[in-house]
C-alpha cells in the first residue's frame, strides 16, 4: 500500500465524511487490509471488527467465494442497464430472493441503497392506492427508535427526535411516528389512528429489531399485532429488514423469525457481503396485482441507473449459495448462545441497565452517558473495533468470526461497561 501520508493527509483536507463534525472529528485509522474478522491498520496494528462494516459484512472480508464471483462477473460484463436489456445475475437473484423471502412476496426491484429500497417500498404504498382505488394515501406510521435511511421521505420516518433528523424539520413530510404497539393502551392508540386518518397508506418498522436506534430489541409479538390492524385497517405492512435481514436474527428473515409476512419488504447491506452496494424491495403478489394492468400509469414509476447491477446481483447470488447448506442459520444461532453468556457479566453490573442478544446481535445498554469518540479510541486501543451507539455498546459481528476474536469483542465490552474510560 501507498504511503498513508500520501492520500490520508492529502484527502483529509478534501473527503466529506458521514455523520461527522470535520472541524473536531478525530482522525480516522487508515486501514491497509481486511481479511475475515481482522482490520489490518496502516500503522502495523490489528482490530477485531466487531460492526462488520456497517453490518454489511456477514460473511467476513475478503469472502472467497464472493470475490471470486465478482471477478468472474467483471470479467463477462460488469454492468449492463435493464432497460430493454436482460441479464442473467439481476434475474436469477430476483427468482432466488422471491424463493427464499416468506409468504408471497414475489415481485423484486432492485436500487442501489438502503435509503432508496425504503423510498421505493413508500412510493409502492402510495401508488397501490392510486392504482386500485383511485386515492390517495400518502401518509406513513413509523416507531419512535427507528431508523429508515436519511434521504429526505426516509427521513420523515425517522424517530424526529434522535440522531440528526430534527435539522431537517420543514423540509420532511409530516409523518407519524408513535410508541410500538406493546401495552395494551399502546395497541389501542395505533388501532384508533389507523381507522381515522383514512391518508395512511403503510405502517413501517425495522422488525424485532431497530438498529441504529441503538438495538432496540421488541418480542414478535409487536409485529403480529401490526399484521392484525392493518388488515383490520386495510393498510400495507411494510417491513425494513435492511439491518435484520439474511441471518442476522438466527432465521434467514426477521420475519421468518416472528412467523409474520409483510406486504413489502426492505432488503439491503448483507446482501451483498458488503462488497458492492446492492439493496431490494420486494412486493407481495396482491401489491404487484396493483401495477400489472394495461393502463402505463399504474406503472412503477422509478428507475435507478444502477438499479440490478450485475456486478453486486452476481455477488448477492454467490452470498445466497454460502446460506444454501443452513450451516450459516446453524452458526448465527450458536453465536446467539455464545453472545448470551459472554455478556451475562454484565446483567449484574451497576453501569448497565440492559443487556440484549438476538441472533448475531448483541447489546449492552449503558446507565450513563460516555464520549463517543473517547470511547472509539479506547476500543481500538483494545484491538477491537467497536462503535457505540449513543449510550449502547453493541455487537454485529461476521457470523463466521472465530471464538477467540469473539472473545476478544466481549471482553472488550465488560471491560469497557466495568471500569469505562
Ligand atoms: N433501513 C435500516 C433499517 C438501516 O439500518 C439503514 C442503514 O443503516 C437504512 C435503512 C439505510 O440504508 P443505506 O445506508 O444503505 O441507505
Amino acid at each position: 500500500m501507498a504511503d498513508p501520508k500520501d492520500w490520508f493527509t492529502a484527502g483529509l483536507e478534501h473527503i466529506w465524511l458521514p455523520y461527522a463534525q470535520m472541524r473536531t472529528l478525530p482522525a480516522p485509522v487508515a486501514i491497509a487490509r481486511t481479511e475475515g474478522s481482522r482490520l489490518y491498520l496502516a500503522d502495523g496494528r490489528e482490530l477485531v471488527d466487531g460492526v462488520g462494516s456497517w453490518w454489511t459484512s456477514i460473511h467476513g472480508y475478503n469472502r472467497p467465494e464472493l470475490l471470486d464471483a465478482a471477478r468472474d462477473q467483471m470479467a463477462k460484463m460488469p454492468h449492463i442497464m435493464l432497460g430493454g436489456l436482460a441479464h442473467e445475475p439481476a434475474y436469477r437473484l430476483a427468482t432466488r430472493l422471491a424463493e427464499i423471502t416468506p409468504g408471497d412476496l414475489s415481485r423484486v426491484f432492485f436500487t442501489e441503497s438502503g435509503s432508496v429500497a425504503v423510498e421505493v417500498a413508500m412510493k409502492i404504498a402510495i401508488q397501490y392506492f392510486r392504482n386500485t382505488a383511485g386515492v390517495t394515501r400518502t401518509k406513513f406510521v413509523s416507531f419512535l427508535g427507528g431508523y429508515h435511511g436519511d434521504t429526505l421521505a426516509t427521513m420523515s420516518v425517522c424517530d424526529p427526535d434522535e440522531g440528526m433528523h430534527h435539522m431537517f424539520r420543514g423540509a420532511l413530510a409530516e409523518q407519524y411516528v408513535v410508541a410500538l404497539p406493546e401495552t395494551r393502551d399502546q395497541i389501542r392508540a395505533l388501532e384508533t389512528l389507523l381507522s381515522t386518518d383514512k391518508k395512511i397508506a403503510a405502517v413501517m418498522i425495522e422488525p424485532l429489531i431497530q438498529g441504529a436506534g441503538g438495538m432496540r430489541m421488541h418480542s414478535p409479538q409487536v409485529l403480529k399485532t401490526l399484521r392484525r390492524l392493518c388488515d383490520q385497517a386495510g393498510v400495507l405492512l411494510i417491513f425494513d429488514e435492511i439491518f435484520t435481514g439474511f441471518g442476522r436474527t438466527g432465521e434467514m428473515f426477521a420475519a421468518a423469525r416472528a412467523g409474520v409476512t409483510p406486504d413489502i419488504m426492505c432488503l439491503g447491506k448483507a446482501i451483498t457481503g458488503g462488497i458492492t452496494p446492492l439493496a431490494a424491495t420486494l412486493a407481495s403478489s396482491k401489491v404487484y396485482a396493483a401495477f400489472h394492468s394495461e393502463n402505463p400509469d399504474h406503472a412503477l414509476m422509478h428507475g435507478p441507473t444502477y438499479t440490478g447491477h450485475a456486478l453486486a446481483c452476481a455477488v448477492a447470488n454467490a452470498g445466497l449459495d454460502l446460506f444454501a447448506d443452513g450451516s450459516l442459520i446453524k452458526r448465527v444461532k450458536k453465536l446467539e448462545a455464545s453472545l448470551t453468556s459472554a455478556l451475562a457479566p454484565a446483567k449484574d453490573m451497576d453501569s448497565v441497565v440492559d443487556v440484549r442478544v438476538l441472533g448475531a446481535v448483541a447489546a449492552v445498554e449503558l446507565a450513563d452517558p460516555f464520549p463517543i469518540e473517547a470511547a472509539r479510541k479506547w476500543f481500538i486501543d483494545e484491538g477491537t473495533f467497536i462503535r457505540p451507539l449513543g449510550r449502547t455498546v453493541y455487537l454485529s459481528p461476521a457470523y463466521g468470526i472465530s471464538d477467540d476474536d469473539l472473545a476478544r469483542l466481549t471482553g472488550a465490552i465488560l471491560k469497557f461497561a466495568k471500569t469505562g474510560i
